[in-house]
């Protein structure tokens, strides 16, 4: 079997919507490939004295809409094409929500799980050094992504700040509360994937009250989303990390789950369920399925077998093109990651904001303004997806690249 290749699956997806747009070959030219791709090599001193040197990217796919937006993962499967697929779609998600920023995202191959917290903090403040020509609060803004968390995003801002000489909060977002992150930051996306679950739901007559909920991935996605889900009276039937997965057809406490991880490193072995593969989770029966791990999980392999009604994306990329014929065909309702997972970087837009202004809002008026943000964005996508009979994703993907086509027209090629 092919290697699956996430910026070829994002560039499918992109043609289809260009297609549709009738978009011309030039402008499809300029939107297909990222601004700029900056691959460092940078060595880092383990806490046994032994040098390890580390590669990293960042890449600014689009900065039409405003500077360069997206977050950092760190994992050993990191590829530039991977990043370069996920600084593409951060473009289309700032688009689709309407916030003022392009698309960008960085990655760095290391094993964070097999690493200290001083060896952690080594490399992400030599990192953000490596990357710092191209980041900055106006140029470009990372945030948290996989295995990353607001305590990288505090060390990256305070290295920036020291070459700077003074703070520079605005630089990053996904901060703690202590240094200039906004309230609702570290459940925004998961928010966002609910409100939108709800308007999804509201569309195909589903009542969420004991809605059963599979999802894939125990991280700030994942596990916020099977807390927030349960306390809107969903059922939590079953849950992953990357070590296994757990099913319960009567529901599960993801409360003690989350409790249990924290003990024991896996919610697998969690005693009150039963254990099953970390693909299972997409298959079991349920009303609403929520990948929210990685890319590509489901594919033309699995979608036929897929029972929930809606799927939300809470991760980027996990669904194949293939797999979206496959669940369009089966009356599955799929929120595409580029709105479902949007309320992540809309609330990393709200501490920017305030970081700019040094002015804070309460934690209502946040809430108040991403469901406002959300609500709207899906609707949006909806109502295009109705006009031209598709799927949610062809709609959002032609709404938000017809947007970020529109600033690059009326802007102009330089010179
Ligand atoms: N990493 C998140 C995403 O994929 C958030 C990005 C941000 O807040 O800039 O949307």
């Amino acid at each position: 079997m092919q290697q699956f290749n996430p910026y070829e699956m994002a560039i499918e997806q992109f043609e289809l919507a260009a297609d549709r747009l009738g978009l011309s070959e030039d402008m499809r030219e300029i939107l297909r490939k990222p601004k700029r791709e900056l691959t460092v090599n940078f060595p880092v001193r383990l806490d046994d004295g032994r040098i390890k040197t580390i590669t990293g990217y960042r890449v600014q796919h689009n900065v039409n809409r405003g500077p360069a937006k997206g977050g950092i993962r760190y994992s050993p499967d990191v590829t530039l094409d991977e990043v370069k697929a996920l600084a593409m779609w951060m473009t289309w998600k700032c688009a689709v929500v309407g916030i003022p920023y392009g698309g960008a995202k960085g990655g760095v191959i290391c094993d964070p799980k097999n690493m200290t917290a001083s060896e952690l903090e080594r490399l992400t403040r030599r990192f953000t050094t490596e990357i710092s020509i191209v980041i900055g609060p106006h140029s470009d803004i990372p945030a948290p992504d996989v295995n990353t968390n607001s305590q990288v995003m505090a060390w990256m801002m305070d290295t920036y700040s020291m070459h700077s000489g003074f703070s520079v909060p605005a630089v990053v977002t996904g901060k703690p509360l202590s240094i200039g992150g906004s309230e609702g930051r570290n459940d925004a996306t998961a928010t966002g994937v609910l409100f939108t679950t709800r308007r999804a739901a509201q569309r195909i007559g589903l009542s969420l009250k004991g809605a059963r909920v599979s999802l894939q991935g125990f991280g700030n996605a994942g596990s916020i989303a099977a807390r927030l889900f349960y306390n809107e009276g969903c059922k939590i039937v079953a849950v992953s990390d990357t070590t296994g997965g757990l099913y319960n057809e009567d529901g599960l406490d993801p409360a003690a789950v989350q409790r249990y991880k924290l003990e024991h490193g896996t919610v697998a072995t969690y005693p009150r369920g039963q254990r099953i593969g970390v693909a299972d989770v997409l298959e079991v029966p349920c009303d609403v399925l929520i990948p929210a791990a990685t890319e590509g999980v489901i594919t033309d392999q699995n979608a036929e077998r897929i029972q929930a009604r809606i799927v939300a994306e809470a991760a980027n990329g996990p669904t194949t093109p293939a797999a979206d014929i496959i669940l369009f065909n089966k009356g599955c309702l799929v929120i595409p990651d580029i709105l479902a997972n949007a309320g992540g970087v809309t609330v990393s837009y709200f501490e920017w904001v305030q970081d700019l202004q040094s002015f804070f809002w309460d934690a209502e008026e946040i809430i108040h303004r991403l469901e406002g943000i959300m609500n709207k964005a899906f609707d949006a996508v909806a109502d295009k997806a109705e006009h031209y009979s598709c799927d949610l994703r062809l709609g959002a993907n032609m709404l938000a690249i017809s947007r970020v086509a529109e600033a690059t027209q009326v802007r102009g090629i330089y010179p």
